[in-house]
């Protein structure tokens, strides 16, 4: 992303991506490396850790070839792709149903660090990303602090090199599997809101961390309480000025709310809808019929991500990325009810359902963007 809307001439569709060579790569690739086991394994993918071997090979796979962070630069490890090539790949991985890999550090914290972090924490991170040794969290929301993050009250208090952490973080997504978290700490006792914050890169395995899982109603405990009592933690493990690190967050934010729900995520759960469907009806089912209105509703998504996204990093301002956010995941629901009105019986759809369910909620409500959409356009 290039940070702002483009107003001249739209890319091609990624149905037309102007490049044979890279269109050839792609689908030769994809045929030898995605095994019938790995499609399979796709098939059933439905939460972000589902299917985990297959997701380690399929990951393996792409990092061999330097396809795993599709959007970092080449002199990152990453395949230095365009907007257009992005999506034509991941549309391509969407037909074959390939496994779906949800790296938070490939999406939200690798693009950070590579645009804003030093060439020290370049060399120490996005390596480990890359492999999968390193895997990260988001520490941001606290139990007075969601909607208005800028309310949290994490402490962090100098000591010479080091800042003591003392608090609490809520709901932060596989804290139980990371080895890292990305959190906002307030590092100036005396200051409110988005000022006197730090941005901290943290090892989960730091005395004092505790993770107490959250169980949701459908058995899952993939969020979780994360407790800080007296953890020590370097100052010089940090992105940005100490005091600026509301500035890091809002990029970083950006940065999520483009990348988290991809038009390639949206096609993988409606191929699974359209699975349910003709596994139980005829020509005239009114469902093959709603199913075809969300497949062109991806289409205008695509359309829409193309003209927002142009550059390598995933970085746009606000309004864009709410704009991205909202649309992508109210659609994702809408998506899997369609595949559990088709399916209601079938575990699968009833978990694709269940695993989507949060996403108008993370990342900032919808509500919430609705607000930001809003004061863009001047709404008082
Ligand atoms: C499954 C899940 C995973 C999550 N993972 C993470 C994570 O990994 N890391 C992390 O830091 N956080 C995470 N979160 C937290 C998430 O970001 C917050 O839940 C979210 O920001 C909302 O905050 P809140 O829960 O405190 O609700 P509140 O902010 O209290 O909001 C309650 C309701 O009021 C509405 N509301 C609030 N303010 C306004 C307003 N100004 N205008 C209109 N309506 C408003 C909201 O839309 C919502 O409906 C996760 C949450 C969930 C459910």
């Amino acid at each position: 992303m290039d940070g702002s809307f483009r107003t001249g001439r739209p890319e091609p569709a990624t149905g037309q991506c102007a490049d044979p060579t890279f269109r050839r790569d792609v689908e030769s690739f994809l045929d030898t490396a995605l095994t019938e086991e790995l499609r399979a394994a796709g098939r059933v993918t439905t939460g972000l850790k589902s299917a985990a071997e297959a997701c380690a090979v399929w990951r393996e796979k792409l990092c061999e070839r330097g396809w795993f962070a599709p959007t970092w630069p080449i002199e990152h490890g990453g395949a230095g792709w365009s907007t257009q090539q992005r999506l034509y790949f991941e549309n391509a991985c969407a037909a074959r149903d390939a496994p779906i890999l949800q790296s938070s550090g490939v999406r939200t914290i690798g693009p950070l660090i590579i645009a804003e972090g030093s060439p020290e924490q370049h060399a120490r991170y996005l390596p480990a990303i890359l492999s999968g040794a390193h895997e990260w969290c988001q520490g941001f929301s606290e139990p007075q602090a969601g909607s208005d993050l800028s309310a949290l009250t994490l402490r962090a208090e100098r000591d010479g090199d080091d800042f003591i952490l003392s608090g609490s973080k809520l709901w932060t997504s596989f804290a139980r599997y990371a080895t890292h978290m990305f959190l906002l700490a307030r590092c100036d006792q005396q200051s409110t809101g988005g000022a006197g914050l730090v941005f901290l890169l943290v090892e989960m395995d730091r005395p004092g961390i505790t993770v107490k899982p959250i169980r949701f109603i459908d058995g899952d405990c993939e969020t979780n309480e994360v407790f800080f009592d007296r953890v020590r933690t370097p100052v010089a493990d940090r992105i940005g000025d100490i005091g600026a690190g509301w500035k890091a967050a809002r990029r970083l934010m950006a940065i999520a709310r483009a990348n988290n729900t991809t038009t390639g995520l949206l096609r993988r759960a409606l191929r699974a809808a359209q699975r349910g469907v003709m596994a139980r009806s005829g020509e005239d089912d009114p469902m093959r019929t709603k199913l075809a209105s969300l497949a062109r509703q991806i289409d205008e998504f695509e359309a829409f991500e193309m003209h927002v996204s142009a550059g390598r990093i995933g970085v746009a301002e606000a309004p864009a990325t709410s704009a991205l956010k909202l649309i992508a995941t109210e659609l994702h629901q809408t998506i899997t009810e369609a595949g559990l009105e088709a399916a209601a019986d079938s575990d699968f759809a009833q978990a694709k359902y269940f695993a989507t369910r949060a996403a108008t909620i993370y990342s900032g409500t919808s509500q919430v963007h609705r607000n930001i959409l809003a004061q863009a356009i001047g709404c008082p």
